[in-house]
């Protein structure tokens, strides 16, 4: 591995139950998806470092709302999803595209995984093993589908899955808990699930972020990487939830499911 030793991830929270990444060294910082600038710049200036690009994977407000404050401050690259219509990106991505960070000796490969949007990008360091996945992948779920077709957002997760099962994933929310909750009703009898529920109950109750998952961890756990287990398929159709054996339908109840689910 390439990498120096110094380089890091740090979450940087935000609003109710965002995260924002802040990936740095001693010297300089790229920060994904800045919903909020305040927190960015107060974590640059206390820890004396230079932002050097933004990365975002969608257009949403709470990843991209602080990208005008900071290119104030700061004369960077934009990175942002070709698909999608964001102020200030200045260097439009889609799958296959690579970012170089030099000054951070940080490579990153793009992905495309449209679902929760339709121009959602993902941000893969493949000599890291992280991901950057904004709100398509969560820990212990996915995200809503406002743009995307289920269609969609299961080819989207099925790239994520592929990657190495020790890949971080750096997800945009701390959505754990009630993830497992809904996780737990449709795949009672999964025990690595139950024991990741306890783990997770335990670690909010002391305030502790559960984020990053790894992508071993969420394919023995996320009810929306695991739909085509007999597990839960069983949950849905004696749920009467659904009445075929169309994967892509019982990710797409799964989904509408956890819409309504308390
Ligand atoms: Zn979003
Ligand atoms: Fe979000």
């Amino acid at each position: 591995m390439s990498t120096p030793q110094s380089l890091q991830v740090t979450a940087i929270p935000a609003f109710a139950d965002n995260y924002l990444w802040l990936i740095h060294d001693q010297q300089y910082a790229a920060v994904v998806d800045p919903g909020d600038a305040a927190p960015i710049e107060a974590a640059l200036r206390s820890r004396g470092l230079k932002l050097h690009a933004i990365l975002l994977t969608h257009h949403h407000a709470d990843h991209a709302g602080g990208v005008e404050e900071l290119l104030a401050q700061w004369s960077v690259p934009v990175y942002g999803p070709a698909g999608e219509r964001i102020q200030g990106v200045s260097r439009p991505l889609r799958e296959g595209d690579n970012v170089d960070l030099s000054a951070l000796g940080l490579q990153l490969t793009v992905l495309d995984v449209p679902g929760h949007t339709a121009g959602h990008i993902a941000y893969v360091a493949a000599d890291q093993h992280w991901l950057f996945c904004g709100d398509t992948l969560f820990a212990g779920g996915c995200g809503r589908l406002f743009e995307g077709t289920p269609q969609q957002m299961t080819q989207s997760l099925a790239k994520l899955v592929s990657l190495p099962d020790d890949t971080l994933v750096y997800c945009a929310h701390e959505y754990t808990l009630s993830n497992l909750r809904f996780a737990i009703a449709a795949e009672p009898d999964n025990t690595d699930l139950a024991t990741r529920l306890e783990q997770v109950q335990q670690m909010r109750a002391r305030g502790e972020s559960t984020v990053p998952s790894t992508i071993g961890l969420e394919k023995r756990t996320n009810p929306f990487l695991r739909y085509r287990e007999p597990s839960i398929r069983r949950t849905l159709l004696s749920s009467g939830r659904l009445s075929n054996d169309d994967p892509v339908a019982a990710f797409a109840v799964l989904r509408e499911w956890k819409n309504s689910f308390r």
